[in-house]
């Protein structure tokens, strides 16, 4: 269950004199407030949604909104919700969000930075995650390393949703036959996408 909602947090308060109440005609008695309201999500504020204003008289204890307040207020009440500033941390959660897309490109790169060199020095134990060309996916796991080629061992299963490979790559999955596929070719299945990851 996701729980979500709206709240609304008060930024400012006054009492201008001047103001006159269209309810008991008294004067300087009428307070203008000013709130924002934010979305939020398990009660983290994602973002602001605006603002809003309302008068109270002190007096009658007449209560406006924005909609029924004589000119004068609500000139009053714009001018005050130009002025207010909500807080920042009405904003926490898209500043999560930024962090986190922010932090997974950077995982990312230092993935695929890390893949570069594996596939530079190869070493035993290597295994490559590759797409099956007629569909689905499995791995090879390399057993021994020569100069120019590498020497791997394939997986006698293949599953079908990517996410779920980890799940196939077992020790005793890997078949005893072992051929060589040249460094070159290594690297240009991975340049094309057909090895898609490599664990080390
Ligand atoms: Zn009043």
């Amino acid at each position: 269950m996701i729980i979500y909602g709206t709240k609304s947090v008060h930024l400012k308060t006054q009492q201008p004199p001047t103001l006159v109440c269209p309810s008991c005609a008294s004067q300087g008695t009428t307070a203008i407030s000013v709130f924002r309201k934010h979305a939020h999500i398990f009660w983290i504020p994602l973002f602001p949604i605006g603002k809003k204003g309302i008068s109270q008289c002190q007096h009658c204890s007449m209560v406006l909104w924005a909609k029924e307040m004589p000119e004068q207020i609500k000139r009053a009440c714009f001018n005050l919700k130009k002025e207010s500033k909500g807080p920042l941390w009405q904003f926490s959660g898209l500043v999560l969000i930024g962090i986190f897309i922010v932090f997974s490109i950077y995982a990312n790169g230092e993935d695929k930075k890390r893949e570069l060199e594996y596939l530079k020095a190869p070493q035993i134990g290597d295994v490559y995650e590759f797409k099956i060309k007629t569909g689905g996916y499995s791995t090879l796991k390399v057993v021994n390393v020569t100069n120019d080629s590498v020497y791997v061992s394939p997986n006698e299963y293949e599953i079908n949703k990517i996410s779920k490979i980890y799940r196939i790559d077992k020790p005793e999955n890997y078949s005893d036959i072992v051929y060589g596929i040249s460094n070159k070719q290594i690297q240009l299945m991975y340049n094309t996408g057909e090895i898609f990851d490599i664990n080390r």
